[in-house]
């Protein structure tokens, strides 16, 4: 737990999932060792020891103290009202691809619902209705689908094989890929970035995923 007080770590690799990231991550007394995968979920086992494997060092002598697994929902449900029902967080699906975060949208959503029954009843004054749902649900499309939607196409091009996840490790070494990675987890709204320096991201984006590629077929022959 030391070494991981102010820190938190993500693997990623084939070995600790081929979809997702692994992660320790510091809880208030312990840390949690997880593998998120959707696609092989039955071979989980094999990936936690591989995580528990790359962390040996820094996690050795800790015991484990529970096991434990949950679904990520990462896909806004195409239906989230029904009459007087409406689905928040994780019930509704908002989980994000790429990163996993649902603490936010989870508590965010509720807010949002909560809001539009207020203003539907007239703060209580009449019987909120479907339509009162609905707007919600508009709301809350219009303020975060493209970022569920630009978080699901970086997962499926950066997680989907070790030359991609490499490229994704080599443009995170770019100032200009954190400040906006930053800025977009912070704001919760994918960043105004500088035109002259989206360009130059994606072309080093293309250059790093064909190199990485490039690498692996050369480490393949070997
Ligand atoms: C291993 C793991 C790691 C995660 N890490 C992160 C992270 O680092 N950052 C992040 O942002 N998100 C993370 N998430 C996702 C995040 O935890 C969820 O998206 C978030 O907790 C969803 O909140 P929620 O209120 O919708 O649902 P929940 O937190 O699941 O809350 C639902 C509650 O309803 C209760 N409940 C269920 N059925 C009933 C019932 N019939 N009657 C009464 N109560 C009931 C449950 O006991 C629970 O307390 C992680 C998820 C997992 C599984």
């Amino acid at each position: 737990m030391m070494y991981y007080e102010n820190l938190a770590e993500m693997y990623t690799g084939d070995d600790v999932t081929p979809d997702f990231y692994g992660w320790v991550f510091p809880k208030s007394d312990h840390v949690a060792v997880g593998t998120g995968t959707v696609t092989h979920k039955t071979d989980i086992k094999k990936f936690q020891l591989a995580t528990r494997l790359r962390a040996h060092d820094k996690i050795l002598g800790g015991k484990i103290i529970r096991v434990e697994a949950h679904p990520l929902p990462q896909q806004p449900r195409p239906r989230r009202v029904a009459d007087r029902v409406a689905l928040v967080g994780d019930a509704a699906g908002y989980v994000t691809k790429c990163a996993g975060e649902g603490i936010y949208f989870a508590a965010k959503s509720g807010r949002m619902c909560a809001e539009a029954i207020v203003e539907g009843s007239e703060n209580g004054k009449k019987m909120e209705d479907e339509g009162d749902m609905r707007r919600y649900v508009e709301r809350w499309d219009k303020t975060y689908c493209s970022m569920f939607k630009v978080l699901e196409v970086l997962e499926k091009v950066f997680y989907k094989s070790n030359p991609a996840r490499e490229a994704l490790v080599e443009l995170c070494r770019d100032e200009y890929v954190q400040k906006i990675t930053l800025d977009s987890y912070l704001y919760k709204k994918v960043a105004q970035g500088n035109p002259l320096e989206d360009l130059k991201l994606a072309a080093n984006t293309i250059g790093s995923l064909l190199r990485a590629n490039a690498l692996k077929k050369e480490m393949d022959k070997i």
